[in-house]
Formats: structure tokens, C-alpha cells, sequence
């Protein structure tokens, strides 16, 4: 591969055009009209605008972007995350127009972006699953029978869920059917499939994920876990790896289960196997993410392995260069998300303009961002400004980095998730490693953020922006008409995902 076009924006456009130019290939971005001045653009050989801010628009026009790309000869596609990465039909479009698409074959997109039919294709290797139904249910009795037999609380999933979205808890069996009915009628709306599912809701679950790598000749392998327990609204905010609670054995065992999920949908590229660990930890498989995450860096951070090159070279068809036996972890890593969200206001997204910008430095110290100073956060995409990730010998010098890192940070214009993060690396639960998935809400709870996780986020938060947008400054009202929020993550075929994570 000579020239590679990063089918995305911002610090991921820019994070994988630095592997790709590390390795001697030219770089190709693309951007919106919101994104004409954005840092991603400079950095590239060549850049293309591929259409209005929207990202329904402009990034998410598949069709549009082959076409660019096949103009401008280039050989290979990176979709990042978000946008069309998990979008079998445009990994499809790719191949097709002669151009590599680096990611796993659109068969694994489409198995894994089903968590029904994920589940259905890791049968056959006894992978341990959340106890619940293993296809779709619409009968309230059929539910209820369910329900009972695995005793509540359960959870309502959709199977075409992302993002955290589309999941109802239910406590008592008085509330089932009508959560049901919520449940169906909202994954119909965001993600165009109202097939839904029931899973016990595990009550102090950690989230634990493996990164995978496989390539075109049969080899697989694991680089270890990720612990993303520290989340909002379903949605990460906090990663370390390695875990705090996790032993060799255990490690050893869900790597194992990671590779055969891998295997069970004949995957190649860079991808994540997702489980739950219980308080006795028991673990169990939630899903596969076909593409790279948010929370790479730190998993390339104790293995010293860089996973976009990786992706490149599985791409190319050459084979993984090192085996399971060689790999080891090195240190400690924790990723901190800078969102421009406000903690105290129930982590709802901000807008602004960045009028004072500086990263932190330092040995250990990663940023990766696409912003400067004097920038303004576009309403339209995801509300991520960086990832701060620092890497240390051990877990506690890793908590003192952050927290150095984080007094380094100066972000003034939008509200932020810096302190945030510099409560989280102080609190007594986070530095024992005693924690679960409810951190945020037992640790840190106001009112209003407790009650922006219960109600439905997606209507909130788009109402809450459009509001604020149309206040700061009325003549954007116009630019709110339609507004389109893209997720760094969220799954493509979510409509939801058309305005936000
Ligand atoms: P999505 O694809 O929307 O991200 P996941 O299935 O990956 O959904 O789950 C996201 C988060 O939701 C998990 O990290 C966990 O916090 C919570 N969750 C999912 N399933 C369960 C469950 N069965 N019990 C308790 N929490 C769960």
C-alpha cells in the first residue's frame, strides 16, 4: 500500500495517520465543512471535503468516499472508529472499487454487530454467556417466563445496541411488559431493529475486554485486558490495563475465550472481545467490537505494540510478527477521556470555544487530540477533545502521572471532564481497585446526573445542546436543523449514532 484514506476526523483521523506515515505510505483525510481548519486536514498529504457538516452528509456517505478515493488512487481504507466502521455493506463498497479495507472481512462486521447472532455464532465453542434468552423475544408472557426463571432485576437489550444505548433494567415483574414495549419501540427508532433480548442484570459487574489481533493465515492472539468499569451512562470514561483484579489464571482463561470468539467468526485485524466479571468472578461474553477502540493506546502502551501498524500490516496479508509466548506486560496504563461534557451537569455534552488549550508533557504523557487553541467544539460529532493516557511502572505511579498529567492540562471555554477524572484517580475505590460499573454513580452522584442515567440520554442531550446552541448564539439556530452528532464508537446502523455517542 502506497496512499491510505482515514475515513474519519479529529484525534483518531490523526492518530492513524501517524502509524501510516511512521511506515513510509502517504496519507489521504477527508472532512466536512465543519472541519475545513481542523488539524487532521494539515497533517495529510492530501485531503478531500467530502461534504456539509452533517455527518449523514458527509462522513457517513460511503458511497461518496469510494468514489473519492478511487480518484485519488489510493490503495487502502482505514475507517478508525465511529462513522463507517463497523459498516459491513461500506467494507463491502470498499473491496469492491480494488481498494484494501483495513479491518476484519464484512461477514465478521455483520455476525458481531448483532449481539443475537454473535451469541449464536460463539456457541459452538463454549463461551460463558450472561444466563437469558439467546433470541429475540416480543411476547410479554415468553418474557415474563424468562424473567422469572433467572430471577430479576434483568435487562432488556437490543440486539442492535451500541454505544451503551437501547437497555432497560428491570426490577420487578410488574414493570416487564411495559419496558418491553419501551425497549422494542426505542431500538426500532435508533437502530431501524426492534429485536430485543433479555440478560440477568448483573448487579456489580466489572468490564473487562481483551484485545485481539489476527491475521490472514490463521494465527490469533491477545494482548491482554482492558478494565473500562469507570462509565457513564453505559459508556466508558476511565480504561486501565492491566486490570487491577485480574490474576494470571483468570487473564489467562479469558484471553483464551477472547481467541475463540475471534475465531468463531474467522476474524482478521485489530478487534476487542467485551465480557462481564462478576463479584466471584465468573466472566461472560457481552460482545465484539469489529474495529479499533477509544481505549487502544493503553493496551499498545504495556505491550509496546502499535495496533494501527498492526492493522496495516494483517491488511497487507503479512503475518503477525510475534506469538502469544513473546508477548508481556510492561507497566501500568490508564486513559482518561477528555469530553467536553460537564460531570456536574449529569456528563451533558458542551459547546464552546477552546480559549485556552494546553497539553500536558512529560515522560509517560500521550495526548491524543485533534484540537488547538482558539478551536471551537463543532455541535455536529462526538464530544471528545482528547485521550490522555499515561504509562508507568505500576499501577500507583500511573495514578500519580494522571494526576500530574491532569494539573498540566489547561482547558478553559468548555466544561470539561478533567476533575473528573482527577476525583476519580483520588478516590479510595479507584486506588484499591475495588470498583464496578456503578463507580460513577456511588462515588460521584449529584441529582442531576443520576437523573440524566435513568431517563432516556439521546433525547436529553440532543435537546440540551440544540437549546444551548440556539441560546449562545441564535444565528446557529439554522445549523441545529437536523443536527447530526457522530460517535467516535457507536455502532453505524444506529440512528442514534447519526447525532451522538
Ligand atoms: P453496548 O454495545 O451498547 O456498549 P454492551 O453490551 O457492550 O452494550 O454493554 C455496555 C455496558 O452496559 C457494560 O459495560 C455494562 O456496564 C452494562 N451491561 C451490559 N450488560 C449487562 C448485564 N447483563 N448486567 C449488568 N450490566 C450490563
Amino acid at each position: 500500500m502506497k496512499k491510505i484514506l482515514v475515513a474519519n476526523r479529529g484525534e483518531i483521523a490523526l492518530r492513524i495517520m501517524r502509524s501510516i506515515k511512521e511506515m513510509g505510505i502517504s496519507t489521504v483525510a477527508i472532512f466536512s465543512e465543519a472541519d475545513r481548519n481542523s488539524p487532521h486536514v494539515r497533517y495529510a498529504d492530501e485531503a478531500i471535503c467530502v461534504g456539509p457538516a452533517p455527518s449523514a452528509e458527509s462522513y457517513l456517505r460511503a458511497d461518496h468516499i469510494v468514489e473519492q478515493a478511487k480518484a485519488l488512487a489510493v490503495d487502502g481504507i482505514h475507517p478508525g472508529f465511529g462513522f463507517l466502521a463497523e459498516n459491513a455493506d461500506f467494507a463491502e463498497m470498499v473491496t469492491a472499487a480494488g481498494i484494501t479495507f483495513i479491518g476484519p472481512k464484512p461477514h465478521a462486521i455483520r455476525v458481531m454487530g448483532s449481539k443475537l447472532a454473535a451469541k449464536e455464532a460463539v456457541k459452538a465453542y463454549k463461551i460463558p454467556m450472561v444466563p437469558g434468552t439467546d433470541h429475540a423475544i416480543s411476547d410479554p408472557d415468553e418474557a415474563l417466563k424468562i424473567a422469572k426463571s433467572i430471577d430479576f432485576p434483568i435487562l432488556i437489550k437490543a440486539s442492535a445496541g451500541g454505544g451503551g444505548k437501547g437497555m432497560r433494567v428491570v426490577e420487578k415483574a410488574s414493570d416487564l411488559e411495559s419496558q418491553m414495549n419501551r425497549a422494542i419501540s426505542e431500538a426500532e427508532s435508533a437502530f431501524g431493529d426492534g429485536s430485543v433480548f433479555i440478560e440477568k442484570y448483573i448487579t456489580g459487574p466489572r468490564h473487562i475486554e481483551i484485545q485481539i489481533l489476527a491475521d490472514q493465515h490463521g494465527n490469533v492472539l491477545h494482548l491482554f485486558e482492558r478494565e473500562c468499569s469507570v462509565q457513564r451512562r453505559h459508556q466508558k470514561v476511565i480504561e486501565e490495563a492491566p486490570s487491577a483484579v485480574l490474576t494470571p489464571e483468570l487473564r489467562k482463561a479469558m484471553g483464551a475465550c477472547a481467541v475463540d470468539v475471534a475465531r468463531a467468526c474467522d476474524y482478521i485485524g485489530a478487534g476487542t472481545v467485551e465480557f462481564l466479571l462478576d463479584e466471584h468472578k465468573n466472566f461472560y461474553f457481552l460482545e465484539m467490537n469489529t474495529r479499533l477502540q477509544v481505549e487502544h493506546p493503553v493496551s499498545e502502551m504495556i505491550t509496546g505494540i502499535d495496533l494501527v501498524k498492526e492493522q496495516v500490516k494483517v491488511a497487507r496479508g503479512e503475518k503477525l510478527g510475534f506469538a502469544q509466548e513473546e508477548l508481556k506486560i510492561n507497566g501500568h496504563a490508564i486513559e482518561l477521556r477528555v469530553y467536553a461534557e460537564d460531570p456536574d451537569n449529569g456528563f451533558l455534552p458542551d459547546i464552546g470555544t477552546l480559549s485556552v488549550y494546553e497539553r500536558p508533557q512529560g515522560p509517560g504523557v500521550r495526548v491524543d487530540d485533534g484540537f488547538e487553541e482558539g478551536m471551537d467544539i463543532p455541535i455536529y460529532y462526538d464530544p471528545m477533545i482528547a485521550k490522555l493516557v499515561v504509562h508507568a511502572e505500576d499501577r500507583i505511579a500511573a495514578i500519580a502521572k494522571m494526576r500530574r498529567a491532569i494539573s498540566e492540562y489547561r482547558i478553559t471555554g468548555v466544561a470539561n471532564t478533567l476533575q473528573f477524572g482527577d476525583f476519580v484517580m483520588q478516590h479510595p475505590a479507584f486506588i484499591s481497585g475495588d470498583f464496578d460499573t456503578h463507580f460513577v454513580k456511588k462515588h460521584f452522584n449529584t441529582r442531576k446526573s443520576e437523573a440524566i442515567i435513568e431517563h432516556d440520554p439521546a433525547i436529553e442531550i440532543a435537546a440540551y445542546i440544540a437549546a444551548k446552541a440556539i441560546s449562545s448564539n441564535p444565528l446557529n439556530s439554522a445549523a441545529t436543523q437536523g443536527m447530526q452528532m457522530e460517535t467516535s464508537e457507536s455502532k453505524s446502523k444506529s440512528a442514534w449514532k447519526n447525532r451522538r455517542r
